[in-house]
């Protein structure tokens, strides 16, 4: 089932440029109505069913149901994303409603330091890669304009 945005929750992500959906879909399908201000996923038979933008929407906007011509019934999954866990409601075509909790995060939130012991990158713009001066033992020549 593709997912699917709930207008009267999705707020378009306060107006930024590249709304959470937009930002993680790995195929390019959220995209937002700047008149409406509401996100909304442009090709639903694309949809790989990844989840990711239904995990990030920090409104809970973003269900997946199966489309009318599809699953006329009204079988839905909604999420409810909390700090450490995330509830799925998953509602049934006989209307029937089932919930699960699952956790989303062994370590509290904001403990992790993700270069604990290791170099940081330098400057991310470089076309060298991180690691590749200490690892070759050289100095790599840059070209101009770089
Ligand atoms: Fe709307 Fe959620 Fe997408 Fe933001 S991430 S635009 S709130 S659906
Ligand atoms: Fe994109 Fe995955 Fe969301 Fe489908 S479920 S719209 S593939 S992020």
């Amino acid at each position: 089932m593709p997912s699917y945005v709930n207008p009267e929750k999705c707020d378009g992500c306060k107006g930024r440029d590249k709304t959470a959906c937009m930002y993680i879909c790995p195929n390019d399908l959220m995209t937002l109505d700047k008149e409406a201000m509401k996100g909304y996923n442009q090709e639903p038979e694309m949809c790989w069913e990844c989840y990711s933008c239904v995990k990030i929407c920090p409104q809970s906007a973003i269900e997946v149901r199966g489309y009318a011509d599809f699953v006329p019934m009204g079988a839905r999954v909604t999420p409810l994303r909390g700090t450490d866990s995330i509830i799925w409601a998953v509602k049934f075509r006989n209307g029937t409603v089932k919930r699960f909790r699952f956790p989303i995060r062994t370590k509290p939130e904001g403990s992790i330091r993700p270069y604990d012991g290791l170099n940081q990158p330098g400057d991310l713009r470089d076309i060298v890669l991180a690691g590749d001066r200490e690892k070759l033992g050289a100095e790599i020549p840059v070209p101009a304009g770089k």
